[in-house]
């Protein structure tokens, strides 16, 4: 380790920003610690405004090159970094796993695939990107989705390559230049994609990435006057923050955000089937912000659906993320184990019983050795589940992004529709349920971005993504993503006025 690059299992990585093809380094650095075993993984540039700054100044001056390039040739540029995290796979998905603690096997077969998949799908996507013209009066309107200018991408850690390539990847095919800026507790990906996109002739200015603490250079990145657009993925709190700096100059803002989402649970459902997608909720260790956290079950059945539900968790291995054989592996940060915990010990003193888990699983004894045998970092938190839970208490309304769920019961489908939609969220739901009729009724009444039918996470390019009200603004995918990283324009052109070209 240096104060410019680290080794994180055997993988070179510059800890250095990436602004305009040049590495450069920051007076101060922060450490980025590893959730998996609690090692130093590198002293990490800590930008300042100055950085920032450069960052953008930077993506200003790569984009009129970038834009003007056809389209052809952009895809051709995204296909190659799409070959490029192909190539480096491997690496990509170990030093994910060492810097978030996600697991290795979900790295390797579904996370970075879908990594590259971003690159190629919008490479293709920019290729059919059309609309017929058509006519009025003679005149001819014609269709165009314009290249905007450099965009702010901001990212959060619980899946960062994947979230900051959903992001960077239509950006870049929309003839956009791009300051990418990750998450503090897992910066690592994305300084290998700056890599990885130089070697694939990405020309330099680009894409840039600038590290450091959001809440020391967010607002000089959110209010900078030459950013077109800002996506940003995370909290609510933050978005409030970055709308706001957006606004001074009415930057175009793109917000995916937390969500409290529902698992409806119908007496006519495959229960065995609901239990899985129940118990699939603990993926991530539950820091997933899609996750269906409420678990709402018709009454006549919830005993039953409960005792499915507790046969399958109690299998549930959690331990060391690299190892093949575990389910859950550690919360990201101590920080984030201290929030869950609060959470949990909040809701049980309202009156709230634990079905499973309740309880820190690293608790230590008196003598100050930790009684779990888990070893490594000590963030695990247990699957949870609670009941007991009151509609308008803490547990139910508020993101806890952790292994923890509740568990309520409805009678009937106004019930369910009425518990469902009951927080500030919207982001998705999902419906177990045998009968096709009421599974209509329902999604019609859900308020939520993403709707799943007796099935879960199945997420596909094409479709819309995003939520509803504090879940989020606007919508990505597709060409909704084109639509937000793009100028749209309308040119009319009269039928006269040409002079004669032959
Ligand atoms: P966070 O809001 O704390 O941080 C997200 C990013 O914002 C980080 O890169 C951080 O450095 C940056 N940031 C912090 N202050 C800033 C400021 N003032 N200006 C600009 N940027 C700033 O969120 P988090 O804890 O990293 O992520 C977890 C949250 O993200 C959860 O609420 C989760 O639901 C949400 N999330 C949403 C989606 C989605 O697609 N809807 C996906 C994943 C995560």
């Amino acid at each position: 380790m240096s104060a410019h690059r680290t080794t994180v299992a055997g993988v070179a990585v510059d800890t250095r920003h990436s602004i305009g093809g040049e590495r450069v380094a920051s007076a101060a650095t922060f450490t980025d610690v590893s959730p998996v075993d609690g090692s130093v993984l590198g002293e990490i540039a800590r930008g300042t405004a100055t950085e920032a700054r450069a960052a953008v100044a930077a993506a200003w001056a790569a984009f009129p090159d970038w834009a003007a390039t056809p389209r052809a040739e952009r895809a051709r540029l995204l296909r190659a970094v799409a070959d490029g995290v192909e190539k480096r796979l491997e690496e990509l998905a170990v030093v994910e796993t060492y810097d978030n603690g996600a697991l290795l096997r979900s790295h390797r077969r579904g996370v970075m695939p879908r990594v590259a998949h971003n690159f190629r799908f919008f490479a293709d996507r920019l290729l059919e990107l059309d609309h017929a013209d058509f006519d009025t009066r003679g005149h001819t309107n014609r269709v165009s989705w314009d290249p905007a200018g450099p965009c702010v991408l901001i990212t959060p850690w619980n899946a960062p390559l994947l979230l900051a390539t959903w992001k960077v990847a239509p950006a870049l095919a929309a003839g956009d230049t791009v300051v990418l800026k990750p998450a503090e507790w897992s910066p690592l990906t994305a300084s290998l994609l700056a890599d990885i996109a130089a070697g694939a002739g990405l020309p330099a200015g680009v894409l840039n990435v600038v590290q450091g603490y959001g809440a020391e250079i967010g607002d000089v990145l959110t209010g900078h006057p030459d950013v077109r657009r800002i996506s940003f993925t995370g909290s609510v709190p933050t978005a409030r923050r970055v709308a706001a700096s957006a606004a001074a100059h009415l930057t175009p803002v793109s917000l995916e955000l937390g969500g409290k989402s529902p698992l409806l649970v119908f007496a006519d459902a495959d229960l065995d089937l609901a239990a899985d997608l129940a118990v699939e909720q603990y993926d991530n260790a539950g820091q997933v912000c899609l996750a269906a956290t409420r678990i709402l079950v018709e009454e006549t059945v919830a005993a039953e659906f409960t005792r499915r539900f507790t046969e399958r968790a109690a299998r549930l291995r959690q331990g060391d993320p690299r190892d093949a054989a575990t389910d859950i592996g550690p919360v990201i940060h101590p920080r984030q184990l201290e929030k869950i915990d609060g959470f949990v010990r909040r809701a049980l003193d309202d009156g709230a019983r634990a079905v499973i888990g309740g309880h820190r699983s690293d608790s230590r004894r008196s003598d100050g050795h930790r009684s779990d045998g888990l070893r490594g970092g000590g963030l695990h938190y247990p699957p949870t589940l609670l009941t007991g839970v009151a509609q308008r208490s803490e547990i139910v309304q508020e993101e806890v992004f952790g292994p923890v769920l509740t568990l309520q019961t409805f009678t009937g489908e106004d019930e369910a529709v009425r518990l469902a939609n009951d927080t500030r969220f919207g982001l998705a739901a999902t419906v177990a349920t045998g009968d096709p009729a009421r599974a209509r009724r329902v999604t019609a009444r859900l308020v939520a971005g993403t709707v799943w039918v007796n099935c879960f996470y199945v997420r596909d390019l094409r479709a819309p993504f995003g939520g509803s009200r504090l879940s989020g603004v606007g919508r990505e995918g597709g060409t909704w993503s084109f639509d937000f990283y793009c100028d749209l324009k309308n040119t009319v052109t009269g039928p006269k006025g040409w002079a004669d070209h032959g």
